[in-house]
C-alpha cells in the first residue's frame, strides 16, 4: 500500500466506502492518521470498522479535519456535504489528490494520467503495457478499478500510470503529471455538470495542474481537445487517428476500428515521450491482449461472432464498434450486425451512431431506454423491443446467419438492470453460453 509521513497526526474524514474509500482510509492509518468513515450501507462501514471512526461527516464538525475525502460517485453538484464542507473550510478531496500530496514522499518516479471521454481504460491498460514489456517498473490505478492507494510503491524510476475520471480531475488539485493525456471530449454525465462547457472544463483542469517542463499528449479531433490544446502551458504533443498506418494496425490484434487508431496513436505519443524505443513499443502493440466488456470477442458459433462491449455507455462509445464490421463485400451489401442496445439513456438520440446504421441488419433493444429507442430506430432498421438481455440474446442468435455478428454495444448506462457494465457484460456472456 502506498503510505506517507505526511499523513501522520493528521485527521481525514472519508465518505463512500467502496474499493476506493476502502483503500484510502488502510492508506491513511497505516500512515499515522486520525480518519473518520461513512457509507450509507452498514457493510461498507463494517469493512473499515477497525481502522476508523464510523461517523456521518452531515453529522460531525468539519473544521477539525484537514479534508474530507470523498468517493468518484458521491454527485459534488447536488451533494448537501458539499455546502458543509466549504462552511467548514475544509478541503474537499479524492484518492488521486491524497496520491499526489504523497508524492514527495516515493521513491523517484513519474506519472503518465490519462483522460477523455472514452478509450481511457483501453489507453491506460495499453500504455502500462508498453512501459511494462520495456522493462520499467510499473503500476496501472485509478479509474480502471485498481485504487493507486492500494498498490505497492514503485522501485525509484518507476511510472504510475493512472486513468483518471472528470470526477477524479474535481478532486484533485495538486497533481502535476509528468505526461498528461487527453483523448477526446463528447457529451456524458451530463447530470454532474452545469454543462458541457462546465464538463469540459473539468478535464482542461489536468492540464492547468501541469508545470511547464512537463508533457501534454493530446488527440486533438474534436472541438473542446482543439480548444484545451490552445491553453496548456507545458510541452504539447498533438496526435490524431491518422497518423496510424492501417498496414501496422493490422498486426494489433486488440486495437482494431478507428477508435483504437486514436488510442493507439496517444500511446505511441506517450511511450516516445517516455523515452521508449520504437522497436520495443511495436512488440508492445503486437501482444496487447485488449480489456474484458471493450469489443471483447465472447465466441464463435455456428459462424455468428458475439461481441461483448458492454462498456460502451453512450452513443459515441457505440458508434465506432458499429463501424468495426461493415456489411460483407459482394453484389448487394447485407449488413451484418445484430445489435443490442439499450440500459439507462445518456441522452434522447443515437445521433453518432446514425453513420453506422447500414451496417444493422437488426437492432434488439432493452432496459429503459428500450421503447425510446425502438421509437427512435424503427424506420431506420427491423428493431425489436426485448427488454431483457437473455431475450435479446436468443432472438438475435436465431435471426443471425453465418459471417454476421451479434453485439452488446449499449450507449446507455448499466444501473436500470445492473450494478455495473461489468455486470452486464457477464449477464450477456451467460446468455450466450446458454444458448441451445
Ligand atoms: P473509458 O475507460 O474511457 O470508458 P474504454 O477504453 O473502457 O474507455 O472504452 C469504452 C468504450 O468506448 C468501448 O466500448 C470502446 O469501444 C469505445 N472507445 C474506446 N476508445 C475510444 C475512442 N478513442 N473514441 C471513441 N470510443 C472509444
Amino acid at each position: 500500500m502506498i503510505t506517507s509521513p505526511l499523513f501522520s497526526g493528521r485527521n481525514y474524514a472519508v465518505l463512500g466506502l467502496a474499493r476506493t474509500g476502502q483503500a484510502c482510509v488502510a492508506a491513511l492509518a497505516a500512515s499515522g492518521a486520525s480518519v473518520t468513515a461513512w457509507d450509507s450501507s452498514p457493510e461498507a462501514r463494517d469493512t473499515v470498522a477497525q481502522l476508523a471512526t464510523i461517523a456521518d461527516p452531515m453529522d460531525i464538525d468539519l473544521s477539525d479535519f484537514d479534508g474530507l475525502v470523498v468517493s468518484p460517485g458521491v454527485p459534488l453538484n447536488r451533494h448537501p456535504v458539499v455546502d458543509r464542507a466549504r462552511a467548514a473550510g475544509c478541503p474537499i478531496i479524492g484518492d488521486i489528490e491524497l496520491f499526489a500530496l504523497a508524492r514527495e514522499t516515493l521513491p523517484p518516479h513519474r506519472v503518465v494520467g490519462i483522460t477523455g471521454t472514452n478509450g481511457k481504460s483501453t489507453t491506460t491498460a495499453l500504455i502500462h503495457h508498453i512501459i511494462r514489456n520495456a522493462g520499467l517498473p510499473t503500476r496501472m490505478g485509478g479509474n480502471i478499478g485498481l485504487p493507486i492507494l492500494g498498490q505497492e510503491p514503485l522501485a525509484p524510476g518507476g511510472i504510475y500510470v493512472l486513468e483518471l475520471s472528470s470526477y477524479q480531475i474535481d478532486l484533485t488539485h495538486n497533481l502535476d503529471c509528468d505526461v498528461a493525456v487527453l483523448l477526446n471530449v463528447t457529451p456524458d454525465h451530463l447530470d454532474r455538470y452545469e454543462g458541457f462547457e462546465a464538463y469540459a472544463a473539468s478535464k482542461a483542469r489536468l492540464f492547468t495542474m501541469q508545470s511547464g517542463d512537463h508533457i501534454a499528449v493530446i488527440a486533438t479531433e474534436d472541438p473542446q481537445t482543439r480548444a484545451i490544446a490552445d491553453l496548456v502551458n507545458s510541452k504539447l504533443i498533438t496526435v490524431q487517428a491518422d497518423n496510424i498506418d492501417p498496414d501496422d494496425q493490422a498486426n494489433w490484434p486488440a486495437l482494431q476500428g478507428p477508435h483504437n487508431a486514436q488510442n493507439t496513436a496517444v500511446a505511441i505519443a506517450v511511450a516516445r515521450a517516455l523515452g521508449l524505443q520504437d522497436k520495443a513499443i511495436g512488440h508492445a502493440l503486437e501482444s496487447f491482449g485488449g480489456l474484458a466488456h471493450r469489443m471483447e470477442r465472447v465466441t464463435e458459433r455456428d459462424g455468428v461472432l458475439y461481441v461483448n462491449d458492454s462498456k460502451a455507455t453512450n452513443p459515441a462509445s457505440t458508434a465506432p464498434a458499429l463501424a468495426a464490421y461493415p456489411p460483407a463485400p459482394g453484389p448487394v451489401a447485407i449488413p451484418r450486425i445484430h445489435w443490442i442496445v439499450g440500459g439507462l439513456p445518456k441522452s434522447d438520440n443515437l445521433d453518432e451512431c446514425a453513420p453506422w446504421f447500414g451496417h444493422v441488419a437488426q437492432a434488439y433493444t432493452i432496459g429503459e431506454a428500450g421503447p425510446m429507442f425502438t421509437d427512435l430506430l424503427k424506420d431506420k432498421m427491423p428493431v425489436e423491443h426485448c427488454e431483457l438481455m437473455v431475450t435479446a440474446v436468443e432472438r438475435a442468435a436465431a435471426a443471425a446467419k453465418p459471417g454476421d455478428v451479434v453485439l452488446l454495444s449499449p450507449a446507455c448506462a448499466s444501473f436500470d438492470q445492473f450494478k455495473d457494465f461489468e455486470a452486464r457484460g457477464d449477464a450477456f456472456k451467460a446468455a450466450v453460453g446458454a444458448l441451445a
